[in-house]
């Protein structure tokens, strides 16, 4: 499986990137984002919005787990970090197949819930405002993006 790898410096990086990313983004894509508490999860997240047109502001869904959004196309913001029993039911597959965006912070809590084909991001803290994401397409035309984007 091919990998992609790419640095940012700050906040304000990690957010462009995503809204770059957001521009090639079409129904029903789902990407997954791992990284410990403050990695910027949530960061990108926010940018991936501003780039789907999202004009409420995205905040992390500390109690809910899954808040939906207007913009180019509907986005899904989960976060499943607080789900207590990660095999409950939340109709996960309803969003992962429908119209819009989904993007899953702590995607691992429910690995078995999710879908086949997805964009897997992992951004590690290298340093006070230093980040890598590594990026891992689990499809084709994950991968196909992975190359337009990560130059
Ligand atoms: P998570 O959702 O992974 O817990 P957040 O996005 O909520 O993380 O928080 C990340 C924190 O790290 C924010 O305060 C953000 O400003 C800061 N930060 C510093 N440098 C970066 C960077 N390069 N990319 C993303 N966030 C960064
Ligand atoms: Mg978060």
């Amino acid at each position: 499986m091919d990998q992609y790898e790419m640095m940012t410096e700050t906040p304000e990086e990690t957010g462009a990137f995503a809204e770059k990313l957001a521009q090639y983004l079409q129904p029903g894509d789902v990407i997954t984002l791992e990284g410990d508490l403050g990695a910027g999860k949530t960061t990108f997240t926010k940018g991936l919005a501003k780039g789907l047109g999202v004009m409420k502001t995205v905040n992390s869904p500390t109690f809910t787990i899954i808040k939906e959004y207007k913009g180019r196309l509907p986005f899904y913001h989960m976060d499943v970090y607080r789900l207590d029993d990660s095999f409950e039911d939340l109709g996960f597959e309803e969003y992962f197949e429908g119209e819009g965006v989904t993007v899953v912070e702590w995607a691992h809590l429910i690995k078995d819930q999710l879908p086949g084909e997805l964009l897997n991001l992992s951004i590690y803290r290298e340093g006070d405002t230093s980040r890598r994401i590594v990026l891992k397409p689990y499809g084709q035309r994950y991968n196909e993006l992975c190359k337009e984007i990560v130059s």
